[in-house]
Order: structure tokens, then sequence, then C-alpha cells
């Protein structure tokens, strides 16, 4: 500032010297009040102009664009506004670089929200919609540019959602349909809202249908395991009382105990088959570097339906297997075996006497491995077929039970399947029979030799 003081009186007092010069016999007070007055006319002029650039300038600024080439050009120009500009021309650069990095930060932060699994929205204080993510506009249906401060009770109708609006407590969730829920395939949403801010809500909107399914299941799965264990439980409990209240005779007494070991056989084998299914859903996958042989399998299974066929008394007049080529598959060998073995004991226990079971194992030209299990048993209608391998799901159950049945073999055949990535498929014609199949991936098949073998027994 004292050298723009300076400056000024040094012009000042040039202009006063020229003037005086310049009219050099008209007489000394008007020469150099002449030059005093054409010097700061000439000084003001350019502040002016100078003024007028900066402000030309500052005028054509837009808040987000960069500083200008003039801005540039009056900072060197040097001076008081040539510093003015340089000044400002900082200022803006560095708001605008804090600008870029807010806009940055937010899109971020917007990013992830819509990243998020649940459904967001930002609520107003009179519940009007501000923002929300692409799940929220899923779960509820709206449209997140056109329904933007629309009432939020406008777009999610349901009156539990209002109640909970209305009640205002939301220290809990809410739970209502979501889009979409149709009773066939409903759609469960758990939604909560939280205030922050001034009186502005935050609603968040959760997807819980596969949560509210697998309680539901896990409900049934223990209510039927407590049923099942609690029908030969009562029997036992019942007999054991008869035997120590009643003196009975010895044939009478051999009968019960005979009933008795048959009704704590049943629960062995429901144990056993829970405990199989546990060790299937909590062990790693097989890995290909264990192999069994499909000859050993299907021998052992073999035997099993034999034994089994003359226990039921109701021989099944052909029981083939057909050994196909000498094979080993990649997996646990006790885990298949249980799974072959429960669809050919199944085979044996709902074919009738006249009936035939036929077993195979193919390698199919692909390289794939199928094990196919045909009977011309009852046959399955086909409303049955998708349950079939539900725990403890039974078409017949009475010959279920009768036979030995826990209502846990095809479960634990599709879990085993799963497991070596092979396919289960069913298929039946009710008067007719059933096949089952488990075709294994080309991967966990290898022939060792061919060799064909079909044993057929009376
Ligand atoms: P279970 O121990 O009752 O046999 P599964 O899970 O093995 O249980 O089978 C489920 C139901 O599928 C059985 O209860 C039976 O009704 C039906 N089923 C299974 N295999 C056959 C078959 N080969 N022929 C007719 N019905 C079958």
């Amino acid at each position: 500032m004292i050298n723009r003081w300076t400056a000024f009186v040094a012009c000042l007092l040039l202009g006063g010297g020229l003037g005086w010069w310049v009219t050099a016999g008209k007489g000394l007070t008007f020469g150099l009040a002449a030059g005093v007055a054409a010097a700061a006319f000439c000084w003001l002029s350019l502040d002016s102009l100078r003024l007028g650039r900066l402000l030309a300038w500052l005028r054509s600024e837009q808040s987000n664009e960069a500083p200008g080439v003039m801005a540039t050009a009056m900072s060197a120009s040097g001076g008081v506004w040539g510093e003015i500009a340089d000044r400002t021309r900082r200022l803006l650069k560095r708001r605008d670089e804090q600008y870029q990095e807010i806009q940055g930060r937010l899109d971020e932060f917007l990013a992830a929200m819509q990243a998020s699994p649940s459904g967001v929205v930002l609520l107003d204080a009179q519940w009007r919609i501000e923002w929300s993510n692409r799940m929220a506009t899923q779960h509820f249906g709206f449209d997140a540019q056109r329904d933007v401060m629309q009432h939020i009770s406008n777009l999610v109708r349901e009156p539990a959602f209002k109640a909970y609006m209305a009640a205002g407590n939301f220290s809990r969730d809410v739970v209502i349909p979501g889009n979409f829920s149709t009773p066939a395939r409903p759609v469960k949403l758990s939604v909560h809202v939280h205030s922050y801010g001034r009186d502005r809500k935050l609603l968040l909107s959760r997807d819980i249908t596969a949560v509210e399914l697998a309680e539901a299941m896990r409900r049934d799965f223990v209510a039927n395991v407590s049923h099942e264990i609690r029908t030969p439980l009562t029997v036992l409990s019942g007999f054991i009382e008869t035997l120590q209240t009643l003196p009975l005779k010895d044939k009478e007494r051999e009968r019960y105990l005979a009933l008795m070991s048959q009704q704590s056989y049943r629960m062995q084998t429901l144990v056993n088959d829970l405990l199989t299914l546990s060790r299937l859903e909590g062990s790693p996958f097989p890995d290909l570097h264990d192999w069994a042989t499909t000859g050993a399998l299907l021998a052992q299974c073999e035997q099993e339906a034999r034994a089994l066929s003359a226990v039921l008394k109701t021989q099944v007049s052909r029981l083939e297997f057909d050994l196909g080529p000498s094979s080993e598959i990649a997996g646990v060998q006790t885990e298949l075996y249980s799974a072959m073995s429960n669809l050919v004991t199944n085979a044996v226990r709902y074919t009738p006497e006249s009936g035939r079971v036929n077993v195979s194992w193919t390698v199919l030209p692909d390289g794939r491995g199928e094990f196919r299990v045909r009977d011309t048993g009852p046959g399955i209608a086909p409303e049955h077929l998708p349950r079939l391998t539900e725990r403890f799901y039974r078409v017949d159950r009475s010959r279920s039970r009768e036979t030995g049945g826990t209502g846990l073999g095809l479960a634990i055949v599709k879990h085993v399947a799963q497991r070596h990535g092979a396919e289960l498929q069913i298929e039946s014609v009710i008067g007719q029979g059933s096949s089952f199949s488990i075709t294994f991936p080309a991967a966990r098949v290898r022939t060792l030799q061919v060799s064909e073998a079909i044993r057929t027994a009376p």
C-alpha cells in the first residue's frame, strides 16, 4: 500500500513537473496544477480500467469453473489489482479443489449406499423421500427419480407400516410384504426407521424371506424329529410298563421284546440318518483324490437289497444288477454307498412281490457316469416329485414306516449328489414304476476296463 501511495505521489509530482515545463511562461501555479490534474486523471483512468477488467473477470467467473486466462493475465500485470486478481484466483482454485474433494467423497458415499444389500431411504421431517438407493426401489417398487419428495405413505401403503409410522416407536422393526409378493411366492421385508438430524429419518429395509423360510424349516424339522422319536418312545415305554406290571407268559414276553427291539431299531436308524445329514452339511466338499470302485459299491448294495428283500418277506420277483464297465468315482466311499443304497433299498421297499428292480451303472458317451435304479413299483404322482427330497416328506406314510423308512433317505441322496457335483433325477409313472438316477460329472468318473456283468437273481 505504501508503494502504491509513493507511486501515486511520484506520478503527481511527475505530472506537476511536466505541466510546469510544458506551460513555461504561463505561470508556475497553472502549469503545476494542470500537470498534477492530468497525472491524477491518468492514474484514476488506468485504475478504473484495471478495476473494470477485474470486475469483468469476477462477473464472468462461474463458481465451478477454474480461474480464467484473464485472471492470470491480470495477476501477471502486477500492482494492487494484479495482487487482488492473483489472490482471488488462488482462493477460487482452493475452493474448486475443496468442492471437487467433497463431491468425490459424496459420490463414494452414495456409491457405498447403492452397493448396500439393504434398502436405504432418506426422508425429510415430513416423511417425504429425499433419496433412495436401488435396493429400496426394488423392495418398495418406487422410482428413485420420479418419486422424490413423495410422501412415503403414498408409496408404501401397507397398514402395518402406517401403524408403525403413527406409533412412532422406532426401537424395533416392522415386517411387511415386499413388492411383487404373492401368496405363492411371498416376499417379506423387515423395515426399520432411525431418526437423525433435525427430525429426519433413515429408513432401512431388508429382505428376510430366506431367513423366515429357514426359520420355518428349522421349526418344522424340530417338530418332525420330535414326532418321529416320540412315537417309538411311547410304544417302548408302554411295553416296559406292561413288562413291569403284568405277569406275562414266556411267549408273550418274547413277542413284546421283539416289538421293543423293532422300535429301538427304528429310533436308531432315525438318529443315524440325522447324523449322516448333519455330517454331510458340516463337512467340506469331497476332492478328486479318493476314488471308490463302482463294482464294490454295487456289490454292497446288492447284498443289502437281497437281505432286506428277505426280511420284508415281499421278495421282488427279479432283482437285477448291471455292473457296467469297471469304473471308479472320485468321492467319499461311505457317502456314495449311502446314496446308492438308499435308492436301492427304497426300490425294494416300495415294489410289491411280483415286481422287478433293476440297478445299473453306465458310463455315458460324454464320460459322465450314471447310477440308475428302476422299479415296477406303485409309481409316484407328479405333484409329489418336486418335494420328494425334502426331509420327512413321504408319499406313502404307512408303507414307509412299515418298512423302516425315516423319511430322510432321499434328502441324504440329494445332499450326496450335490456334494459330488452330480445330478439326481426322478422319473415316475403312477401304476408303472419309478426310475431314480444319479449322474456324476465326467471329471469324477474314470473307467478301469470294459467288462459287462449282468447278474440276475430270481
Ligand atoms: P422313506 O424313508 O420314507 O422311504 P425317502 O426320503 O427315502 O423316505 O423317500 C421319500 C418318499 O418317497 C417315500 O416315503 C416314498 O413315499 C417315496 N418313494 C421313494 N422311493 C420310492 C419308490 N422307489 N417307489 C415309490 N415311492 C418311493
